[in-house]
């Protein structure tokens, strides 16, 4: 059976990006692939080294999301990364493979670096500049094939494949080169019009959210500037609440562009429509959700159960790659 290695950062709860981008992915493979979903918590760390509290209180709010989403763990190991110390080991051997100037040439990381400016206004740290390496020991510690991603780790797989790359070239071969799958909508708009919705950037509708707060959300989303009245003629190609037609109204999307475009559709009549399709949709999800939050202890067996697996799992591959590098004293 084939590996598949995916995961979240626990730094909000899960949205609409992260369930199509990659979520329903998971779900749909975890039967046919030997699944794994980490907590991605000590990479959360890297740019929230200074918010703890933060990271732990998502920790299980991540992990309610993807059972939300149909992840079974009858199936699906799910697992906190803190607690599989092997990573960490395994990072520190990966670093001698990459340098410096690879990393700072990462678009993902450039980007990111950009948003966070003020964070590293006194200078990068070792950790973030890093963090490509760690994400590269989370996937090949479980020598995963397949990694359900959105589009904006694509740059990661690259570098984790040439990381794998390296290690076998030099030691031996143990780790397959892992290959990225993009969700359906692998870049899902902010509700801002920002070109990815994302928890960092506050323009996302999350699984968890309530009917009120999505029907708010919703009416208060951008859309196309040039339609101001209800009868000027609008753009769907480049309207940020048609695109999310697509996705939960796919039937009627090409009705609706049409009207928009002719002017017969205001944006008003258009959000209420999306917001009721939106409430639907995401209604079994949250029933599912509701049922694991009331019972806690579960959930974290489940985490605890996983994390024995993964961990096992882990110590695997490190006997592995202690005899391929010569450590194995
Ligand atoms: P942060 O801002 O803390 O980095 P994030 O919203 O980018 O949070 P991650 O936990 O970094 O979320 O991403 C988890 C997974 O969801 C990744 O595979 C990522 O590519 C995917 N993803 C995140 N946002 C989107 C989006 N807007 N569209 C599609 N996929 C997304
Ligand atoms: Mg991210």
């Amino acid at each position: 059976m084939a590996t598949i290695l995916t995961g979240d950062r626990p730094t909000g709860q899960l949205h609409l990006g992260h369930l199509f981008g990659s979520l329903l992915n998971r779900a749909k493979l975890q039967a046919e692939y030997d699944t794994y979903v980490i907590v991605a918590d000590v990479q959360a760390l890297t740019d929230n080294f200074h918010h703890p509290d933060k990271v732990r209180d998502n920790v299980y709010e991540v992990v309610l999301d993807n059972l939300a989403a149909g992840l079974n763990p009858q199936q699906a190991t799910i697992f906190i990364q803190s607690l599989v110390p092997e990573i960490a080991e395994l990072t520190v051997f990966f670093s001698n493979l990459v340098t410096l100037a690879r990393l700072e040439r990462n678009p993902t990381v450039k980007t990111e670096l950009e948003q966070k400016k003020d964070l590293f206004k006194g200078g990068v740290t070792y950790g973030f500049l890093g963090y490509p390496v760690s994400q590269a020991a989370d996937i090949l510690t479980f020598q995963a094939d397949l990694v359900p991603v959105g589009q904006d780790q694509e740059p990661m797989l690259e570098q984790t494949r040439e990381i794998a790359r390296k290690f076998n070239s030099i030691y031996g071969r143990i780790f397959p080169e892992p290959k990225a799958l993009l969700g359906d909508f692998p870049r899902l708009s902010g509700l801002d019009g920002n070109a990815k919705m994302s928890k960092s950037l506050g323009n996302a509708i999350y699984i968890a959210d309530e009917p009120a707060i999505i029907n708010k959300k919703i009416k208060i989303a951008k859309t196309d500037p040039q339609k101001i009245h209800k009868n000027d003629p609008g753009h769907p190609q480049i309207c940020p609440v048609y695109g999310y037609q697509q996705i939960f109204n796919a039937a009627e999307a090409k009705e609706i562009a049409k009207e928009c475009k002719s002017g017969r559709l205001g944006c008003v009549d258009c959000k209420r429509c999306l917001a009721d399709k939106v409430i639907a949709y995401l209604a079994p999800l949250q029933e599912r959700r509701r049922h694991y939050a009331e019972d806690m202890p579960k959930v974290r067996d489940i985490v605890r159960d996983g994390t024995a697996k993964a961990r096992q799992r882990a110590r695997q591959t490190m006997a592995e790659v202690r005899e391929k590098m010569k450590i194995d004293y």
